[in-house]
C-alpha cells in the first residue's frame, strides 16, 4: 500500500507543539495552566479540539460525558472502533504535555490515515477525555470511565470548591446526566485502546530512548495508618515512661522506604498528622498515608505483608497500636500482547528495534478502558522526568517519533485484525 503523509512527520510535531501552546494559552490561570471539568475552558479547549478534528478529516461530537470526539471511518461505515486517546483537562498550575500531547498525536495519526482510510478494516476514533485528572470533583477517569460504562452513580452528589455539584455542572455545561450512559461503548464496537502518553518519570531520558512500550499501569493501594500511644506531658515523662505514637511513625516511615527499595515497590508516605500536636506533649496518635504501587500485584501485596509485619513487630516493642484502614485498592492493568506488539512495530519503524519496556507507576485512561477492550500504550521521553509542573517538557524530534510509531502501529492492529 502506497502511503504519502499530508505532511512530514517534522512538520506534524512542530504544529503539535505549537498547538499544546496555544492549548495552553486558553487555560492560563493568574496561578498557572489548569482546565477543570465542565468548565468554560474545557467548552473551549473541546471547539479547538474539535476543529483540529474536522481539519484532520473526522467527523466529531461531543459525546454525553463532555468528551470530545472525532471518527474516521474504514472500509465501510459502522465497523467497530480502534481508539486512540488521552486527556485534554490538567491538574491546577500544569505543564503543556500531560494526555494533551497524546490527544493532539491522535489527531495527527487519524489526518495520515485519512487518504488510506478505505484500507482500514476498523474505524478509528481520537477522543480527547473530559477529565482524567479528578482536579474539580476529587474522583478520576470521569471521561473515560463513562466511555468504558463504569460511572459511578455516586459522583452526581460530589460537588466542587464552590459547593455546586456534579449533576448542578452538567446541566450548566448543556449536558444532563440522565444521559450519560449514552457515552458507554460496548466491548464488542470496540477493536482495541492506543493511547501515548509522556512518560512522568525519568527512567527513558536516563536510558536515551525516545520513545518506550508499557507493560502494565500500577494499581495502587491505599491506607490510612494510625499509630496510638499515649499523650503525656513533655516534661514530666521519662523515656522508659513513654508510648510515644510520632517514634512509631517516624519508624513506618523508614521502613516503608527500605521495603518498597528492597521489593522494587513505589511506596510513600505522604500525609502524617500528630495528635494532639503540641509543643510540650508526647504525641499519643499520629495518623499517616501509604500508597503502594508496583508492576504486579503480587509484588505490590507482598511488599505491603513485609510492611504490615515490620510495622506490627516495632509497634509491639514499644508498646502502640497499630490500626490499619485499606481505604483504595484498585488492580494493576496490563497491556494486551497484541497491541504491545503493534506499539513495538510502531517503534521498529522509528530505528528502535529492541525497545525498552517499562511499566506506568502513574495511573490513565487507559485503565479505565481495559474494562471494555484491549489497551496498548506508547510512552514519550520527557525532560527531567517532570511532569505535573509548568516545566512539564519534550522535544520535538521524539514527538515526530512518536506519531511515525502510532500510524505504523495502526497499520500494524489492521494486519493482525479479524473481521
Ligand atoms: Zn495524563
Amino acid at each position: 500500500m502506497s502511503r504519502d503523509p499530508v505532511m512530514t512527520s517534522d512538520a506534524a510535531a512542530a504544529l503539535i507543539m505549537a498547538r499544546c501552546d496555544e492549548l495552553a494559552g486558553i487555560s492560563a490561570m493568574p496561578e498557572g495552566i489548569l482546565r477543570a471539568y465542565l468548565t468554560e475552558e474545557h467548552r473551549r479547549h473541546n471547539a479547538l479540539a474539535a476543529r483540529w478534528m474536522v481539519e484532520a478529516g473526522l467527523e466529531v461530537w461531543q459525546d454525553a460525558a463532555g468528551n470530545q470526539c472525532g471518527r474516521l471511518e474504514g472500509t465501510r461505515p459502522g465497523l467497530p472502533t480502534l481508539v486512540i486517546a488521552s486527556h485534554l483537562d490538567t491538574v491546577p498550575d500544569a505543564g503543556r504535555y500531560d494526555g494533551i500531547l497524546g490527544v493532539l498525536l491522535g489527531i495527527e495519526t487519524a489526518r495520515r490515515l485519512a487518504p488510506h482510510a478505505s484500507e482500514l478494516p476498523f474505524a478509528v476514533e481520537i477522543v480527547a477525555f473530559a477529565d482524567e485528572e479528578g482536579t474539580r470533583f476529587g474522583a478520576t477517569l470521569l471521561g473515560s470511565r463513562a466511555m468504558a460504562g463504569t460511572w459511578d452513580a455516586g459522583w452526581w452528589e460530589a460537588t466542587d470548591a464552590a459547593g455546586i455539584s456534579m449533576a448542578q455542572a452538567f446541566w450548566d455545561f448543556g449536558l444532563d446526566p440522565e444521559k450519560i450512559h449514552d457515552a458507554a461503548r460496548a466491548p464488542e464496537d470496540l477493536v482495541g485502546y492506543l493511547e501515548a502518553h509522556i512518560e512522568q518519570g525519568p527512567y527513558l531520558e536516563a536510558a536515551g530512548r525516545p520513545l518506550g512500550l508499557v507493560s502494565s499501569i500500577a494499581g495502587a493501594r491505599r491506607f490510612k495508618l494510625t499509630i496510638l500511644g499515649e499523650a503525656r506531658h513533655a516534661g514530666g515523662t521519662p523515656y522508659e515512661r513513654r508510648r510515644d505514637a510520632l517514634i512509631g511513625a517516624a519508624q513506618a516511615v523508614l521502613d516503608v522506604e527500605r521495603i518498597g527499595r528492597d521489593r522494587g515497590v513505589i511506596a510513600t508516605v505522604g500525609q502524617l498528622d500528630t495528635r494532639p500536636g503540641a509543643v510540650n506533649v508526647v504525641p499519643g496518635e499520629v495518623e499517616f498515608s501509604l500508597d503502594l504501587r508496583a508492576e504486579s500485584d503480587t509484588l505490590r501485596d507482598s511488599a505491603w505483608d513485609e510492611i504490615h509485619a515490620a510495622l506490627s513487630g516495632f509497634c509491639t516493642q514499644r508498646r502502640l497500636e497499630l490500626v490499619i484502614e485499606e481505604i483504595h485498592s484498585a488492580p494493576t492493568v496490563s497491556c494486551s500482547p497484541r497491541l504491545r506488539q503493534a506499539l513495538a512495530a510502531g517503534v521498529a519503524e522509528t530505528g528502535d528495534h529492541d525497545p525498552i519496556t517499562l511499566y506506568s507507576r502513574a495511573g490513565h485512561d487507559a485503565m479505565a478502558m481495559a474494562a471494555v477492550t484491549e489497551i496498548g500504550m506508547l510512552f514519550t521521553r520527557c525532560e527531567d522526568g517532570i511532569s505535573h509542573h509548568p516545566e512539564e517538557n519534550v522535544l520535538e524530534t521524539d514527538v515526530a517519533l512518536a506519531l511515525q510509531a502510532l500510524e505504523r502501529a495502526v497499520w500494524a492492529v489492521a494486519a493482525e485484525h479479524r473481521e
